[in-house]
């Protein structure tokens, strides 16, 4: 299983690593140590670039999870490198940074929308700067939409910290604000459940990389709202400086 330092300092740009496999079927490399987020929880995947010890380099377009392990897609116009050829794995760091302000922009929007509304998230997805979140929410309106904007980026100028936490399965089943975000859904065979907690608002089981401190992430404005049926709503914000 191959390490990633991601789960662990989501500012960390660049590692050192080893390319362990090459699979020629889907031009991706297996290094034994990376950066790159592998996508999932609606944050999109890192790309980037390798860059050999003894030259060469290699443009990543995409990552992925294939059981623990994370391969990375190489550009189909390099050659792929030779197992233990020796790079710098290192992400695109102005996107990445871009996706983290927006991944816990999305989750102060779920933090106030539950505590002040009582309303659970179904879904969400995001882009650089830009993201979605459905709710369980049948009383949104236009007006309460605006409102919630207010209060969201009052949340993020309060500069509340963002802790990441890796806890055992039954302490994690056991914190009653994670049951609400559907930790059931997680599949039965993992012995550890990863936390992303806003202090004093949000607790979540989640995959992703987020700032440290809410106020890294700027200003949000909703940028639109929609019914997607009686019960489900849209809303849609954007990230500025
Ligand atoms: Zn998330």
């Amino acid at each position: 299983m191959s390490e990633n330092i991601c789960y662990t300092d989501a500012y960390a740009r660049e590692t050192d690593a080893v390319v362990v496999e090459a699979d020629p079927e889907t031009h991706a490399v297996l290094l034994d140590r990376s950066v790159f987020y592998p996508g999932g929880g609606g944050q999109p995947a890192d790309i980037g670039d390798l860059i050999g010890d003894a030259g060469g380099s290699w443009r990543v377009t995409g990552a992925k999870k294939r059981g623990d392990d994370i391969w990375h897609a190489l550009d189909a116009a390099d050659a792929l490198p030779a197992p233990d050829t020796r790079v710098t794995a290192r992400i695109d760091w102005i996107r990445r940074h871009r996706l983290m302000r927006t991944h816990s922009a999305l989750h102060v929007l779920c933090g106030v929308v539950f505590r002040d509304h009582g309303a659970s998230v179904t879904g969400g997805n995001m882009e650089p700067l830009a993201g979605r979140m459905d709710f369980e929410f049948e009383t949104m309106s236009g007006e309460l939409v605006g409102e919630i904007e207010h209060r969201v980026n009052e949340e993020i100028a309060a500069d509340r910290e963002i802790r990441v936490a890796i806890l055992p399965r039954e302490e994690a089943f056991a914190i009653p604000d994670l049951i609400r975000t559907k930790i059931n859904l997680l599949p039965q065979g993992i012995t550890e459940v990863r936390t992303i907690e806003i202090v004093g608002l949000d607790l979540q089981a989640d995959g992703g990389t987020h700032v440290a401190h809410t106020a890294e992430i700027g200003h949000v404005r909703v940028t639109g709202y929609e019914s997607k049926g009686r019960i489900n709503k849209r809303i849609r914000i954007e990230v500025t400086d």
